[in-house]
């Protein structure tokens, strides 16, 4: 797997592709800058080799060019992070971006417009990825987030450099964690899925089963697997035509050996919302009328003692509807046994959407191994495909 420390980028161009789609304000302010600074290793290493850096990425879903997903807008919030001055082109290719790339110096920083200004990147257009290809030596893929994705500047442009490519230290970073828990893991390997629906997961699960030792299966897909064994659910979100897929995971998991744990009991609630009365059931005894939303106490305790066991653990998917103060109880008490495993020198890796987001709005940020940066490229990843960005910069 070639990364930057395979490169000395000494008078070279580093055409960079970073995902610097943030979030802007109404006065197009960056309210988060998470995604600049996890890009900052690979930058910083370019400029102190003594090269120069070509970053370009995309921001939101513009029809064509719009002004206000213009990547203008987060020059000066590159600079602040960076502490280096960086240059902006008004095209990401033509005439103009040629000539600043051509005239950049080591040392500088050259950020491109918006690529989806271009229909081309996103249809991974091959005349436009070679357009691209022209304004750097070495091509460096730092985007997780759209590595799941054969667009121009992700994938195709890869070919155009055929040994002067490389991941840059944030996608080497997703990728070694994937790996970690996927192929490397120290056993006993756990994976917990939660959130709304089987139907979503149901890949990721199935291909996981070869992987793991211990499997968690929370939140609302709980309530398929229980129904499907004859439990009484009530009101609780179920997909009832996944109900025969529910029993041949379990099947399948029972011939693997891998020890399937399911919430026992859950807070169930009149009605969703977080005003709604609440009463803890046996999650197979749910009243028609009610709701299971967060898990109970028993099944708090059940998780924190599997989590503790294991030395490997990958989370997607809160246990309740977090959203709602009232029934974030559960996805807090596993974020906390996941956080005391972590201290203890488990490897802990969570990644994929919601998840993500509880941690953050949590606190568990810090206290877990890795936090993924890629929703879609996580869940891909964790289906067990090869994402195209991954593919091209191996090929
Ligand atoms: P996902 O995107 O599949 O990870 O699902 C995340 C969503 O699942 C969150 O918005 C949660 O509110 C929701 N969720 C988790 N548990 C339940 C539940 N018991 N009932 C309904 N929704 C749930």
């Amino acid at each position: 797997m070639k990364t930057l420390n395979d490169f000395n980028f000494k008078d070279q161009k580093a055409l960079i592709r970073v995902d610097f789609n943030v979030p802007l304000n109404e006065k197009f302010q960056v309210t988060d800058a998470t995604r600049i600074l996890s890009a900052k290793p690979t930058i910083i290493k370019v400029l102190e080799d003594g090269g120069s850096c070509i970053l370009m990425s995309h921001l939101g879903r513009p029809k064509g060019a719009q002004d206000e997903f213009s990547l203008s807008h987060i020059a000066n919030k590159i600079e602040e992070i960076i502490g280096v001055e960086t240059k902006f082109v008004s095209n990401c290719v033509g005439a103009e971006a040629e000539e600043a790339a051509k005239n950049l110096k080591p040392g500088e920083i050259l950020l491109l417009e918006n690529l989806r200004f271009h229909s081309e990147e996103t249809s991974g257009d091959k005349d436009f990825a070679e357009k691209l290809s022209k304004l750097g030596d070495i091509y460096v893929n730092d985007a997780f987030g759209t590595a799941h994705r054969a667009h121009a500047s992700t994938t195709v442009v890869a070919q155009f450099f055929p040994k002067n490519k490389c991941f840059g230290y944030l996608l080497a970073q997703e990728i070694e964690s994937i790996n970690k828990v996927m192929e490397s893991g120290e056993k006993p390997v756990l994976a917990i899925l939660g959130g709304a629906k089987v139907s979503s997961k149901i890949t990721i699960i199935e291909n996981i089963l070869d992987k793991v030792d211990h499997l968690i299966v929370g939140g609302g897909m709980s309530f398929t697997f229980i129904k499907a064994q004859g439990g009484k659910v009530g009101d609780s979100i179920c997909e009832d035509d996944k109900m025969p897929l529910a029993l041949e995971i379990l099947k399948q998991a029972k011939e693997k050996g891998v020890q399937v744990h399911i919430p026992v009991d859950v807070l169930a609630a009149n009605a969703f919302s977080n005003d709604a009365d609440t009463q803890v059931c046996d999650i197979t005894d749910i009243p028609e009328g009610w709701q299971g939303l967060d898990c109970g106490p028993k099944s708090k305790q059940i998780f924190n003692d599997v989590v503790l066991q294991c030395k490997t653990i990958l989370w997607n998917g809160p246990l309740g509807v977090f959203e709602m103060e009232n029934f974030a109880t559960g996805t807090i008490a596993l974020g906390d046994s996941i956080a005391e495993a972590t201290k203890n020198g488990a490897f802990s890796l969570v990644g994929g959407g919601d998840s993500v987001a509880a941690v953050k709005q949590f606190g568990f940020e810090n206290k877990v191994s890795y936090v993924s940066t890629g929703g879609g490229a996580m869940l891909e990843s964790l289906e067990g495909k090869t994402l195209p960005g991954i593919a091209a910069i191996l090929e």
